[in-house]
């Protein structure tokens, strides 16, 4: 039987991949659901190409607009707004929820999956950093894994498989080091955004890739490998391999570490977490070894990449601090990208926000409300 896929966030990076698995394996999947913001014209392309049924549009005017310019055919279902994502995270014949959304979009519309008894596999990191301990407690009730997608996390998950936490020493999570990995602190205080959109292996969207020039993006997936886990801060570690054809490793207590390989495109991950627990052909091409592979390793440098050291100190802090890390990356990059903001004062802006009395939460709203306060206070910070 045909697994039936919804993708929310279907028009960005990770969705257009997902859709490349779909397409090459064709036998195995069939789109049920799609989601996006914005970007209608792209949305009804993709629904007529899969014959989706239910499309959800989270900008309300975007939504308005499609309906009066009838870009969708009449049996389509034209959800709306974050109550529309929330319609397609629960929908009845769906098996699997695709969440490729970005920020806090993902949030309500993966609770409401997994509630609803839905498999989740999970690209939006945001979901993780700000609401873990929720979203995993949810998890646990169920009683199935979330599935990750982003590749780090994916590799690890086929890394660790069913061993116990007690096998496990140290997860150990890989970085390119970004396009500014050889870079001095003088250079780096030439980096314009431009510069930093250039990403030296991986094709993402602008967000990401930002975040990766600064490895912001790594600390935000230790704190997502820490809730998807249930590892200790100090049993995960940041390793250099500008690559990226590991994609992290799982050393254990007798020694041994396992690596997972595969080309740097995200189809690998995707087509592994949506085709769990079984295996299907590649829809891509894999290694070739027999070409020669050159892989090299070392540690990163936390001076020059403060965003990492600052996450690991997030996640040490616990509650809402996660959150504040990352709600105050996401204004300083904004920022950056404007150009009212230098490369090198992202971590200061980070670091700035953290440094408020931020409270050890014990609900979701205290998390909620500590985001919108910390991009307020991270917005001051730019001044
Ligand atoms: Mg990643």
């Amino acid at each position: 039987m045909k697994r039936r896929v919804v993708l929310l966030g279907a028009t960005g990076s990770i969705g257009e991949s997902t859709l490349e698995v779909i397409r090459g394996c064709a036998a195995h999947f069939e789109l049920v659901g799609i989601a996006a913001y914005q970007k209608v014209e792209h949305l009804a392309q993709i629904a007529k190409a899969f014959n989706v049924k239910h499309v959800a549009i989270g900008d309300e005017a975007a939504w308005k607009r499609a309906k009066a310019e009838g870009l969708f055919d009449n049996d389509v279902a034209l959800h709306s707004g974050a109550e529309g994502l929330e319609a397609l995270a629960v929908l009845p014949e769906a098996d699997i929820i695709v969440v490729a959304t970005v920020g806090t979009h993902g949030l309500a519309p993966t609770l409401a999956a997994l509630k609803a008894g839905k498999q989740v596999a999970l690209a939006n990191k945001e979901v993780l950093v700000m609401a873990g301990e929720w979203v995993m407690a949810e998890v646990k009730k169920q009683g199935r894994p979330i599935l990750p997608l982003d590749s780090e996390h994916n590799a690890l998950f086929q890394c660790i498989k069913n061993e116990p936490s007690r096998a496990i020493k140290k997860l150990i999570l890989t970085a390119s080091g970004g396009p500014f990995r050889t870079f001095t602190q003088k250079e780096m205080e030439q980096v314009t955004p431009e510069m930093a959109l250039q990403h030296p292996n991986w094709r993402m969207g602008p967000k990401v890739t930002l975040d990766c020039a600064t490895m912001a993006n790594k600390g935000l997936e230790l704190i997502e490998a820490h809730w998807l886990f249930d590892m200790p801060e100090d049993h995960i570690e940041v390793i250099i391999h500008p690559q990226s054809i590991v994609h992290s490793m799982v050393e254990f207590v007798d020694g041994s570490t396992l690596a997972h390989l595969s080309p740097p495109k995200m189809a690998f991950a995707i087509q592994n977490s949506l085709m769990y627990p079984h295996r299907a052909q590649a829809v891509l091409e894999p290694l070739n070894f027999s070409q020669g592979l050159h892989l090299t390793f070392e540690a990163p440098d936390t001076n020059r990449f403060p965003c990492l050291r600052l996450a690991r100190e997030a996640l040490i802090a616990g509650g809402a601090h996660p959150a504040v890390f990352n709600a105050a990356n996401e204004i300083a990059v904004q920022a950056f990208i404007d150009k009212r903001l230098s490369f090198l004062d992202i971590p200061q802006v980070i670091e700035k926000t953290l440094a408020h009395n931020w409270a050890k939460s014990t609900k979701i709203e205290d998390v909620l409300w500590a985001d919108e306060e910390a991009r307020r206070l991270a917005e001051a910070a730019l001044f």
